[in-house]
């Protein structure tokens, strides 16, 4: 894991008071479908978006800096009603001892129905052979007949002529750094399109996620979500979906959200366009080949991405999610991630989680948190301190998958359920296709490196409203 410097890169921010039913209506817009109320079914309608420009202002080094307030209890053990003991908060460090694992806790066979209307039923047990798959851990190669075949659904769709970036991060690139409004890029001050999913709509509403696995401590949290009754979305690393398909497909038989997070993690922004649809491909073909359906929502290591990314990630039929970013430039990363490495403690991270959200409570929105569950000690976290947290905090929070957060059905979370035609977007030179992909166009569209979101989406399929909307944006007038 690597540690990324944000240097400062401010954009002019004003949020405007809104009511949820209107922030709600907003989102629904913004993710191009309409709610229908009387059968709880998405309706594709027609985009009149208007935020397309940047949440962002000065960043903070990705700093939550307020006053933790949130009681819950820091000293334990506390013993787990499944018969974990979770380490006191001050001895959840990167040398913690390791802790006994649990086996997942029940096996799906063929054929078994998943909880998601026309999905397919789960495919033949999945076996891993190597050769079929690229080095796990590795940059994915691009050199393949899969890479190639892949590469067609961009076909159509304008990915914009954005250079990658030297390593994804803004120390790294200053003078990518330097224009990253112009490309987008989320690491350097967090510049969002109208096409990320952000937060949750409803105030007070935390879109659970977890990341890096499936790995060992995934079955101990999988546990802990079904005690209190919490569905989660997992953002699943494709080296990691081969090793452990039978984690992956308990989070899935078991009503969590599978999303995509590439094959080997690196900052996408840094990889070719071949190399980024070689990460994000291998990583949907290995769900696919253990679950049977293809993920609609990804999430870009680090939440490295820019317009260049969401393009091919759109094109492929992937929805980008991050993590929320407050006005003021707080990300809520709880850094659980670096207290395996030693780069904090596990006090610290929760100090951190408990600063999110009272951050949370600022907002007009719900919110979304980064968490992972590749390490015991982010595992540990989560169940002994940070969600019990979330159940205890006043005022009340809701905690809900994020897919479902967004009004997003279920259904239209993987490409062999969606029947949503425009989500995620259409190829524009295809407006009605019925496939989510895109895949098929023939016709390239011109390219555009400024443009943001205008080039994710394809120019000709914007109103001039949301152009226009985009410009006053800029200038710090209007934003969601
Ligand atoms: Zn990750």
């Amino acid at each position: 894991m690597k540690i990324h410097l944000r240097p400062l890169v401010a954009l002019f921010t004003l949020v405007g008071a809104a009511s949820a039913n209107e922030r709600h209506a907003r989102l629904a817009r913004k993710h191009n479908y309409a709610r229908d109320t009387t059968t709880s079914s998405m309706t594709p309608s027609t985009s009149t978006s208007s935020s397309t420009t940047s949440s962002g202002s000065a960043a903070v080094s990705g700093a939550t800096t307020s006053v933790a307030t949130a009681s819950v209890p820091t000293t334990g053990p506390q013993t787990n009603t499944w018969g974990t003991t979770i380490p006191p908060l001050t001895q959840i460090t990167s040398g913690m001892p390791s802790q006994p694992t649990l086996a997942v806790t029940a096996t799906y066979p063929a054929g078994a129905t998943p909880p998601i209307s026309g999905a397919p039923v789960l495919p033949t047990p999945y076996v891993f052979q190597a050769s079929s798959w690229p080095p796990q851990d590795q940059i994915a190669p691009t050199d393949s007949a899969e890479v190639s075949e892949w590469m067609q659904e961009l076909n159509g769709f304008d990915i914009p002529d954005i250079p990658p970036t030297a390593d994804g991060t803004c120390a790294g690139d200053p003078s990518a750094a330097a224009d990253a409004a112009d490309r987008g890029w989320w690491t350097c001050g967090g510049y969002t399109r109208d096409t990320d999913i952000t937060a949750c709509p409803d105030k007070l509403t935390w879109g659970v996620s977890f990341d890096d696995g499936p790995a060992f401590y995934t079955p101990q949290l999988l546990d802990y979500l079904s005690s209190i009754n919490v569905t989660s979305t997992f953002f699943v690393v494709g080296s990691r979906v081969v090793e452990r398909p039978q984690v992956l497909i308990e989070e899935y038989m078991t009503g969590h959200e599978i999303a995509v997070h590439t094959w080997s993690h690196r900052p996408l922004t840094m990889l070719t366009t071949e190399q980024v649809v070689a990460e994000l491909g291998w990583t949907r073909k290995a769900i696919k080949d253990v679950l049977g359906v293809t993920p609609t929502l990804m999430r870009p290591p680090y939440g490295d991405i820019d317009d260049r990314v969401r393009a091919i990630s759109l094109a492929m039929g992937m929805v980008p999610v991050i993590w929320t970013r407050t006005p003021s430039g707080a990300t809520f990363d709880t850094n659980d991630w670096k207290v395996p490495g030693g780069v904090v403690n596990g006090s610290q991270s929760f100090a951190t989680f408990q600063a999110i959200l009272n951050n949370a409570t600022t907002l007009d929105t719900g919110f979304i948190v980064l968490e992972h569950d590749l390490y015991p000690q982010t595992v540990d976290l989560a169940i002994g301190y940070t969600l019990p947290a979330a159940l205890n905090f006043t005022p009340h929070l809701t905690m809900d998958s994020i897919g479902h957060c967004n009004d997003i059905p279920a259904t239209n979370l993987y490409r062999e359920s969606n029947q949503n035609t425009s989500f995620p977007y259409p190829n524009s030179t295809s407006g009605d296709s019925s496939v989510p992909s895109g895949s098929g166009g023939s016709t390239s569209t011109s390219t555009s490196k400024t443009g943001g979101s205008i080039s994710a989406l394809n120019a000709d399929a914007i109103p001039m409203t949301v152009i226009g909307t985009a410009v006053l944006a800029v200038f710090g007038i209007l934003l969601l």
